[in-house]
């Protein structure tokens, strides 16, 4: 007998699955990042007792045929890359293929899908306890995904959780942080159907920072278009977008500096740090700005995989990354008059 053996695939599909369903924010991360990569319009998040009741995301996307969505709750399985040599290149946010199963896994899953090319038939998959079910759903094209029972089968990990405010908190800021990075994108939020925010999905962000906060800090903003000047002073393969508030528009607190590379939302302490600094001597002290940037740099130099749950990032060469943020921050808020406060005209 060894003391050392190998651990049975239920075991091991049960440990994957808290690496990446951590809580209830994380359901709501996969889901949401499933429906951008389906390339829809219109994204709505309906979501009960900070999400220990229920998560249900809704879009309007390319839909999933019946093989498809029978296929798609199954472990490793992904329409997004055919191998490791994609894995470097990918420009989707999802391609480990483990959300949908580990969701399953966690909790109870409630998908219904139709696809274009499925006509007037869209298709209901349940997954329950491990047993996996489907059935014919009249829907129009797009997905929807219920999730309920979160960790009921995992009774300590559910105990670990906060309250349902605080984990709504959570769900709130990555809504947020996906509705200003995606402003062309429709986000309706509800939490105990009341409504938390809506944007319009204009495309236009002083639209989604609107929809998001209010006239006084949506009328103090100005958007950010930034690419490395031709002189060799800085790194030609990165470029910034977003938008960012006048330095009249200030928070106790760094959490609404919202940041993504390649439009894919995440938690990024340097990436914040450098957007505060990009505001110089601007702000007051202790007081941190609103904003909302995403970096792009060549997939081949940022690594995506370094958390399970996708949330932390590794660049090749993050001092370069982070000195385009604060260039693009300065350069955005030179050209405007700080002074102005919401003359948007209403
Ligand atoms: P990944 O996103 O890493 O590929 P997931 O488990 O999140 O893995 O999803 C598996 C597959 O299911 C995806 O590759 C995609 O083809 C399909 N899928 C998931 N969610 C949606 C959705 N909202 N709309 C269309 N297809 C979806
Ligand atoms: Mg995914």
């Amino acid at each position: 007998m060894t003391r050392v053996h190998e651990l049975d695939p239920e075991t091991v599909d049960r440990i994957a699955a808290g690496e990446v369903v951590t809580r209830p924010a994380a359901v709501v991360t996969e889901l949401v990042e499933n429906s951008l990569d389906a390339g829809s319009e219109s994204i709505t998040i309906a979501v009960e007792r900070g999400g220990l009741d229920r998560i249900r995301v809704a879009d309007d996307g390319h839909g999933m045929t019946e093989a498809d969505a029978l296929l798609a709750v199954e472990r490793h399985t992904t329409s997004k890359i055919d191998g490791i040599d994609d894995v470097g290149r990918v420009r989707t946010l999802g391609f480990r293929g483990e959300a949908l199963p580990s969701i399953a896994e966690a909790a109870r899953l409630d998908l219904t899908t139709k696809a274009v090319a499925d006509g007037a038939r869209g298709t209901r998959v349940v997954v329950e306890n491990g047993e996996k079910r489907s059935e014919p759903a009249g829907r129009d094209v797009g997905t929807t995904v219920e999730v309920t029972d979160l960790f009921a089968r995992t009774p300590a990990r559910r105990k670990s959780l906060a309250g349902p405010k605080t984990e709504f908190s959570r769900i709130s800021a990555l809504c947020t942080r996906y509705a200003l990075l995606r402003p062309d994108v429709r986000f309706r939020l509800s939490h105990d159907d009341r409504e938390t925010f809506a944007t319009p999905g204009t495309g236009d962000p002083t639209d989604a920072l609107l929809g998001v906060y209010d006239r006084q800090v949506a009328g103090a903003s100005t958007t950010v278009e930034w690419s490395a000047p031709d002189d060799g002073s800085a790194d030609r393969e990165v470029s910034v977008s977003g938008v960012v508030c006048y330095p009249s528009v200030t928070r106790a607190r760094p959490t609404h500096v919202h940041t993504a590379v390649n439009s894919r939302a995440v938690e990024n302490g340097d990436l914040r740090q450098a957007v505060v600094a990009g505001y110089g001597d601007l702000l007051a002290g202790g007081r941190y700005p609103v904003a909302a940037i995403d970096v792009s740099v060549p997939p081949e130099r940022v690594d995506a995989n370094v958390h399970p749950a996708k949330e932390r990032v590794a660049f090749v060469d993050g001092e370069a990354v982070t000195a385009a943020v604060e260039s693009a921050v300065r350069d955005a808020l030179s050209g405007e008059d700080l002074a102005r406060t919401a003359d948007l005209a209403f």
